[in-house]
């Protein structure tokens, strides 16, 4: 293919992330500037702050869109997608699916998949965002700007490939997120028209409730594969780099347990003491009281007592 067509397929893939998809656009891990085009325009797009000013109501708003999906990331694309640690129905699998589509990190099969294929080879060779074989920023920005990071293993998520409605959001994985800044522009006019002393309007509503509460959640989210492998303690004697990071849980709503994580991912809950503070799993267990899922994956007798064994152990050495 010539450059031209390597540019119009990229171009094609930012609507449609199957398209061509027997076409290979670069090298397995070159740098697709036209792919992430999208992805820098986002970044740069903060700066209209500048000219849309600001208001509560719009940073309130970009706090409690991150949280919430944050929340659908940690609780439905990590532990619920990737690793099955508890149950749902279609509709709720749907529901979640959609509002963690909306956070602009791809499709739940592409997250998964790629999550997987980290658990099987932590920081080995083959582990696409590992700051120890690649480096820090690599592992937090890098890994998907290239072939290896756009493509899904079908292979690794077979399990889900039997639902096309997860198939469709997945593929055309702009959108929900294109959606979500139509929906926060009419919400934004609206406010304008009927509450004026808000102080918000359409564009400023989408720049700070979607732009700048996206690359901050992305940010958040991606600290996990890089500063969750280099910054913080390790409780677990892992094969890999994993850490524990009571700064990253909080922002992460517990995902920063990933020492925890890495040694037992089968586990609903990530913090393993009833210190390590693990908002997802609180928010999961009022999900599974309301009905919504169920079976959530407890800790094995024996990984608690693995934890309080080197908890002691940790607190008697000098
Ligand atoms: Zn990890
Ligand atoms: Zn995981």
């Amino acid at each position: 293919m010539t450059r031209v067509q390597n540019v119009l397929v990229s171009v094609v893939r930012w609507f449609d992330s199957e398209a061509h998809s027997d076409h290979i656009s670069g090298e397995p891990r070159a740098f697709s500037f036209v792919r992430v085009l999208p992805f820098i325009g986002l970044h740069l797009a903060c700066l209209l702050v500048l000219f849309t000013g600001t208001s509560a109501f719009a940073v309130g708003f970009a706090v409690a869109f991150f949280f919430l999906r944050m929340f659908a990331i940690t609780g439905f694309y990590h532990r619920y997608f990737s690793h099955k640690t508890f149950k749902t129905n279609r509709f709720w699998q749907f529901v979640f699916g959609v509002l963690g589509a909306s956070a602009g990190q791809r499709g739940p099969l592409w997250w998964a998949a790629h999550h997987r294929h980290h658990h099987q080879h932590s920081d080995q060779p083959e582990d696409l965002h590992s700051p120890k074989q690649s480096g820090f920023w690599w592992a937090h920005i890098g890994w998907f700007t290239c072939e290896d990071g756009f493509r899904m293993n079908e292979r690794r998520v077979r399990d889900w490939l039997r639902f096309p409605e997860l198939r469709f959001i997945n593929r055309f994985d702009a959108l929900v997120p294109a959606v979500a800044v139509v929906l926060i522009f009419g919400l934004g006019e609206a406010l304008a028209l009927w509450a004026p002393g808000l102080g918000t309007n359409g564009v400023q509503l989408v720049v700070w409730g979607f732009v700048i509460s996206t690359v901050a959640l992305f940010h958040a989210t991606v600290s996990i594969n890089s500063l969750a492998h280099v910054w913080g303690s390790r409780r677990f004697d892992t094969s890999d780099d994993s850490r524990n990071n009571f700064l990253l849980a909080l922002i992460t709503l517990g995902e920063g347990w990933h020492n925890n994580h890495h040694r037992w991912p089968q586990s609903a809950r990530q913090g393993f003491r009833w210190y390590e503070i693990d908002i997802t799993y609180y928010l999961l267990w009022v999900l599974e009281k309301l009905g919504i899922i169920h079976d959530l994956n407890p800790l094995p007798a024996q990984i608690r007592e693995e934890t309080l064994r080197l908890d002691e152990l940790r607190r008697v050495k000098p």
